[in-house]
């Protein structure tokens, strides 16, 4: 074993959320409360959205539920998701009987292949989620042109995406889609430990997930300790669930929501020596440059092995024992056993996917590698796909 161990993926925490956490834990006030309601304007802010619009959630799984529910999503209904995802993007769909339509995807981006999703839209289709893989932005006017044609809601995968841009400059997630759902999970690009925020410009979708993060009930919990109508009188609107942010990880989360561009820029230059020194590696093939000059939140830095070379599995074992940890993002789900016995998923129904998924290797790239952690990736790659 190698004396260094870079891990795929370390959360950034300074004294700044050190501070912060202490301060809500001494505050007597731990679950939703104020600073839970300051995160979600803070983030409204940075986005420049309305802040009734964003809502603050213990996961990204619980906002993608929480969005179709709103939306009215039930048995019967299908939702088009694509299949390079993480598992979540489809449960939720059957969370609510509802079925998940997979679709292949793009061959360079792996976004949503809108062209192969033409074939998979049915009478019974009422959603489609775009996921923004990688933290590459999958451009909104071919979102809305295809949501439009087919008369579709559109709920974003912004799991990746935060923060990230389009061509045309404006955020994921300041955009008319029904919803878009970030998520704060310990490894993503800002963190929580657990978290999530869904973002909506439509007040009856904002307004159901409110309900219905807290058990369905009509006020709040914070609502409920600090108005003056007595705690006591609230009521149920719906079988709720509990999806509800705590104090402490907004309190974190406000911190990391000041840092994140900060953080953003130190992937981006990570991953701009990683471009730098692998790009006369022919036996890699490197993510694909933007197409416009937007803003990529690097959530993800994946390569591509070429054909001849070491396989997937001989290059993350070598890697490893070079003292770099790797991920693969994803096994796309149509591979997955659940998900192929229950729909029946063949491998030549996704070629594009089926083709690169044993290919796809994640390097670490996150904005709390040092220096020296950058260049002993750097070192060991070369070293690994020479061979
Ligand atoms: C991480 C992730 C999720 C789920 O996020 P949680 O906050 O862990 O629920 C959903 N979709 C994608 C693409 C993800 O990477």
């Amino acid at each position: 074993m190698a004396e260094t161990f870079v891990p795929y993926a370390k959360p950034d925490i300074g004294r700044g959320e050190l501070v912060a956490v202490r301060e809500a834990l001494e505050s007597g006030w731990i679950t939703t409360g104020p600073r839970v309601a300051e995160f979600e304007g803070e983030f409204a802010r940075f986005l420049d959205v309305p802040q009734g619009g964003v809502v603050a959630l213990n996961s990204a799984t619980a906002g993608l539920h929480l969005a179709l529910e709103a939306l009215g999503v039930g048995p019967g209904d299908e939702v088009l998701v694509p299949t390079w995802t993480f598992t979540a993007s489809a449960e939720v769909v059957e969370y609510l009987g509802a079925t998940p339509v997979f679709v292949d995807v793009l061959p360079s981006t792996l976004h949503i292949d809108y062209e192969a999703a033409e074939a998979k839209v049915s009478p019974r289709t009422r959603v489609v989620m775009p996921v923004h893989f990688a933290g590459r932005a999958v451009p909104n006017y071919e979102t809305e042109a295809f949501a439009s044609r087919h008369g579709l809601h559109v709920v974003e995968d912004a799991a990746h995406s935060f923060p990230s841009t389009h061509a045309d400059g404006s955020w994921v997630g300041s955009g008319e889609s029904a919803a878009t759902v970030f998520s704060f999970y310990a490894n993503k690009t800002i963190t929580t430990g657990e978290g999530g925020m869904l973002v909506t410009r439509d007040v009856s979708v904002a307004n159901r997930a409110r309900v219905m993060r807290l058990h369905g009930i009509d006020r709040d919990v914070y609502d409920r300790f600090s108005s003056t109508k007595p705690s006591w009188q609230y009521d149920i609107a719906a079988p709720g669930y509990k999806y509800n942010m705590t104090d402490t990880a907004a309190a974190m989360g406000l911190v990391q929501l000041n840092r994140a561009k900060a953080m953003t820029e130190r992937r981006r230059a990570i991953v701009q020596l990683y471009l730098d020194a692998f790009a006369s590696l022919n036996s890699l093939i490197l993510p694909p440059p933007d197409s416009h000059p937007s803003l990529h939140s690097w959530h993800i830095f994946m390569i591509q092995l070429g054909d001849g070379g070491l396989s997937q599995g001989n290059f993350i074992e070598k890697l490893a024992a070079s003292g770099v940890g790797c991920s693969v993002h994803y096994r796309p789900l149509h591979l997955m056993t659940y998900w192929a016995n229950r729909y029946n998923l063949c491998e030549k129904d996704f070629p594009i996917a089926s083709h690169n998924a044993p290919r796809v290797v994640s390097l670490p790239a996150y904005s709390a590698m040092t220096d020296d952690e950058v260049i002993h990736v750097i070192d060991a790659v070369i070293k690994v796909a020479q061979c």
